[in-house]
């Protein structure tokens, strides 16, 4: 396809930021390298560029930070909720101030756009600090009792795909009902994680009360195992989530999991075609797919199969793929080598077993990592892109023919994170909502997301809500 007009380069400036080139351990207010010195590289994945190196956190390092935020919850539950809330307020307007060079700093070490760090993750950050400053003071009016009490100290491990708003979903309730945090951001991006604790110090928060650990799986799995741990909070892979489920059974630690998706994002003959095909695009293509919630399955009543095809072929075909800095990409790099590995792989099997594969022609860089968009036709419930996250911008698609068609094979997954409804009908939109088993449906949009709103999935997608009334739960001695 031949565009009217070509785009120019429009790269947002990385000077913002200043990455230094090691940073140690954030514990009890302070940065410390890791006891026995060891250290991991972060590098950029759209050029391989090695960031900075940071401290790999092992067992002791894990133990002092247990121990500095047992200490620090003392005295952090016992301040006034509304003290609470200033510290909150404070930071989430540090991050308002500070959002460009957030922005900057997490398309870099997570090879997102700079559009999406800029207009969706920081902006959401930002909410959620705001949105759980304004319970701290309102918590016996949340529905859990009179004087609900904070659990203690929470071990924290996030993933890689949103690091500084995953954080945020779990910093900001855990603070505000008085709980002190030890949070782990995942080994490929762990600097917005870092430049947050520095966030906590500019805004006086008192030392303990936040510590971040760097590291790895086994760094992850010393904390989930702490015996003085007494909150477990994680989200990332169901495989890695039911290692920790096994970890936490049989003691008192009380869990949340929010673990991957395979939603399906269903489109009916009467839905508007040019609106869906944006929604389908928004629902697989944002973040590179790097989505748990991410609409990878589209099931398209088979009456408007052909039409829709059409229109979002000529869509993908105007997705430009590359540098996460400039500021018309709208597809970036891929997260690590290993996940493009996983891609790969996965959309490999697609074609081995009888799947007809399809991506726009276009020009990928020639260092990092990267992944076309593609889309997968000819896809039945058995093939494996059907049923295993890929996570990456690979959408399969299927056809339905009846609503209870859809609903069926919607439902045929092990997940149950999210779902998607196109339709002018809105009788047959709480009809389907009422039965898909989803913890976020959407109609007529995809991957909308409000502090006020829980997210939280059903089956192996995990358990317990984030976000909203429902998210302080988690964080409380309920
Ligand atoms: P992962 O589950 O391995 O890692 C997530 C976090 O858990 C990281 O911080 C990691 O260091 C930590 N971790 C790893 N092993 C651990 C253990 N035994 N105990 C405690 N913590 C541990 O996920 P990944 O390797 O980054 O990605 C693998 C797959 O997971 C992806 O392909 C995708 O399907 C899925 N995923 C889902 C989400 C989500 O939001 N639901 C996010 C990231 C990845």
């Amino acid at each position: 396809m031949t565009m009217a007009f070509e785009y120019a380069p429009a790269p947002e400036s990385r000077a913002i930021v200043d990455i230094a080139p090691s940073y140690g351990l954030f514990i009890d207010g302070e940065f410390r390298p890791a006891e026995d010195g060891k250290v991991f590289k972060t590098v950029s994945p759209s050029s391989e560029e090695v960031l900075s190196e940071v401290a790999q956190a092992g067992q002791s390092d894990v133990d002092a930070a247990v121990r500095a935020a047992r200490k620090a919850f003392e005295k952090w539950s016992a301040l006034p909720g509304s003290e609470r809330a200033k510290y909150l307020f404070r930071i989430a307007r540090i991050i308002q101030e500070r959002s460009r060079e957030l922005a900057v700093l997490e398309s870099l070490d997570n090879g997102k756009p700079i559009r999406e760090s800029r207009d969706a993750d920081l902006p959401l950050v930002a909410a959620h600090f705001f949105y759980y400053a304004g319970w701290a003071d309102k918590l016996s009016h949340a529905g859990f009792g009179q004087d609900p009490r904070p659990l203690g100290v929470a071990g924290q491990v996030i993933p890689w795909n949103f690091p500084l708003l995953m954080l945020a979903w779990k910093i900001a309730p855990a603070l505000a009902c008085g709980n002190t945090v030890v949070l782990k951001p995942a080994e490929t991006t762990p600097l917005s994680a870092l430049f947050f604790a520095d966030i906590c110090r500019q805004a006086g928060l008192p030392k303990g009360v936040v510590n971040i650990l760097t590291g790895d799986g086994s760094t992850g799995a010393a904390l989930v195992a702490h015996p003085d741990v007494n909150k477990v909070a994680f989200t990332g892979s169901t495989e890695v989530g039911k290692a920790i489920a096994r970890t936490v059974a049989g003691t008192d630690k009380k869990l949340t999991l929010e673990l991957g998706g395979k939603a399906a994002n269903i489109v009916f003959d009467d839905a508007p075609i040019d609106q869906a095909v944006e929604g389908i695009v928004n629902g697989i293509f944002f973040n590179q797919g790097h989505v748990c919630c991410a609409g990878s399955r589209l099931l398209v009543q088979e009456s408007v199969q052909d039409e829709l095809l059409d229109a979002l072929k000529r869509r993908m075909s105007t997705l430009r793929v590359g540098d996460p800095l400039d500021k018309n990409t709208d597809i970036g790099a891929i997260n690590s080598a290993e996940q493009l590995a996983r891609i790969k792989s996965l959309a490999d099997s697609g074609e081995a077993e009888g799947a007809e594969r399809w991506a726009p022609s276009c020009e990928l860089p020639s260092s990092g990592y990267w992944f076309a968009p593609t889309l997968f036709t000819g896809v039945t419930q058995a093939h494996r892109i059907a049923r295993e996250e890929i996570f990456g911008p690979v959408l399969s698609v299927l056809t339905f023919r009846t609503p209870a068609e859809a609903v069926e094979k919607a439902n045929n997954t092990q997940y149950g994170l999210s779902a998607g409804i196109w339709t002018e009908k809105g009788s047959r939109i709480l009809w389907m909502a009422d039965k898909l088993r989803a913890g976020v449906v959407w109609a007529n949009t995809f991957n909308k997301f409000d502090p006020t709103s829980p997210f939280g999935g059903y089956k192996e997608s995990g358990f317990g809500r984030e976000g909203g009334r429902h998210g302080l739960e988690a964080y409380l001695n309920v």
